[in-house]
């Protein structure tokens, strides 16, 4: 049996601790973010030796060195499977391109893979702690119903949800606000970020000390292991395809939890030849990595991929962290990460609504397949390496589609015409009754609310 791996924070003040306690803490005490301090390999033989491996087999091989200590290995095992039991397809749109659905899950968004396993982790952990967890999420729109659908029920655990109240569709808000039971929404007169630094003040509000409180979103460590597991499944099973040739990944951005779990399985040793991280007009990124300059958008920009509506996206300091760099958690850089280095593995790329949506409607009229803003930001973000890099026009490709089209029916009607099929798990929403409250992006109000309803 390895050691167990400790997870130390980004900003460096505060000792590394267990996956236990990172889970169950969310954010390090200095508010940096947990990483972990080692990264296992995984060799290429033993990528190839997992091609036939079901989507909550290699989830347990991937995730187990991690948890090692904490879960042991039937108990990982039965909490992947029982996480994991929707499809993850990938589906060849050409010879050398595949687009990844992660859309399959009970709330029809990538956010379902981290939720669902998170959930169980931290329902495991709860057992051996007195008093209710209470999570605080912010959500762009899909967070919120993955986060309070993989803990609807559980118990001792209560979710708070901040949502955007004018800056998500009525599927997305719907999804949220119909659940009830332990989980609490409230929509917010403001954006993500005002959502985001909502719930981040709580967590260092002494104020608020009496509360058990975690963050489900991807500030937490326990969302980024799980986003690993589906870049290493996509090269596993095209393993015949690649024959040993690195890949090349596109994953559309907005906080950057879904680009670093490609970083970390990159960093097991996934040959990924170079990561394209592809954002929305909130271009912030795609300008830091270019000029060496970082600024947030204050306020993030309103585009048709909701989802990625961040100005200053969490996630970068650990990015920043993987490349020798420090910044803290307003954004502000004390020490510049290796850009050399950073140019060479990503290829940040802006795309806006327009490209989005001529992207949407020239994969349905070439291909066939039908894409959502987000999925399509990613995909318009390879086309563009790809015409940049002439030389990788063969490069056996993924691009990540994260959300299921029925999820922005408005978005595809009206730039294609059609209806998107609406899965089961979307289907029946518009008869439930919803429930929300609406908050101002003042942060008293809020903080008053839970020392009413949690202490
Ligand atoms: C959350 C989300 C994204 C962005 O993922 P990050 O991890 O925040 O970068 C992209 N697409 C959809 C549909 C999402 O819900």
């Amino acid at each position: 049996m390895s050691e167990p791996i400790r997870f130390y924070s980004t900003n460096h003040q505060t000792p590394a601790v267990t996956l236990a306690e990172a889970l169950l803490q969310g954010q390090a005490p200095d508010r940096g973010l947990f990483m972990p301090e080692t990264v296992p390999a995984i060799s290429s033989a033993t990528l190839a030796a997992w091609a036939d491996k079901t989507y909550p087999d290699l989830a347990h091989a991937v995730l187990l060195p991690f948890a090692a200590g904490v879960f042991d290995d039937q108990t990982l095992a039965a909490l992947c499977t029982d996480a994991y039991d929707y499809d993850v397809p990938l589906e060849p749109v050409t010879q050398r391109r595949y687009l990844m659905r992660l859309d399959r899950g009970p709330t029809a968004s990538f956010k379902d893979f981290a939720a669902r396993l998170m959930a169980r982790w931290m329902s495991v952990l709860n057992r051996d702690v007195t008093g209710d967890l209470l999570i605080l999420t912010a959500t762009s729109g899909d967070t919120g119903s993955a986060v309070a659908h993989a803990y609807h029920g559980v118990e001792r655990v209560r979710v708070v949800v901040l949502f955007p109240v004018a800056e998500v569709s009525d599927r997305q808000r719907k999804q949220m606000t119909t659940i009830g039971g332990n989980v609490t929404t409230l929509g917010i007169d403001g954006k993500f970020d005002d959502c985001q630094a909502m719930v981040k003040r709580a967590f260092s509000d002494p104020a608020l000390a009496a509360l058990r409180l975690t963050s489900a979103n991807s500030i937490n460590i326990g969302r980024l292991l799980p986003q690993a597991v589906y870049y290493v499944y996509a090269y596993a099973k095209l393993a015949e395809a690649t024959r040993g040739e690195p890949l090349l990944v596109s994953v559309p951005s907005g906080n950057f939890g879904d680009m670093m779990g490609a970083v970390l399985a990159r960093r097991m040793g996934l040959p990924i030849q170079r990561l394209i991280i592809a954002t929305n007009a909130n271009d912030e990124v795609p300008v830091f990595l270019r000029t060496g300059v970082y600024q947030k958008i204050v306020p993030s920009r309103v585009c048709i991929s909701n989802a990625m509506n961040v100005g200053h996206p969490s996630n970068l300091a650990r990015l920043v962290d993987v490349y020798g760099g420090h910044m803290d958690e307003t954004g502000h850089l004390h020490k510049s990460p290796d850009l050399e280095r950073m140019r060479g593995d990503l290829y940040a790329v802006s795309i806006s609504d327009d490209e989005t949506r001529a992207t949407i409607k020239a994969a349905y009229e070439t291909h066939g397949t039908i894409l959502e803003p987000h999925g399509a930001v990613g995909w318009a973000g390879l086309a563009r390496y790809v015409r940049e890099h002439p030389e990788h026009a063969a490069t056996l490709a993924v691009s990540v589609e994260t959300a299921h089209p029925a999820k922005f029916p408005e978005e595809i009607r009206a730039t294609l015409g059609i209806e998107p099929e609406v899965p089961p798990s979307l289907a029946g929403l518009e008869e439930c009754p919803e429930s929300y409250e609406t908050y101002s992006a003042e942060y008293e109000p809020f903080r008053d609310m839970l020392l009413r309803e949690y202490t």
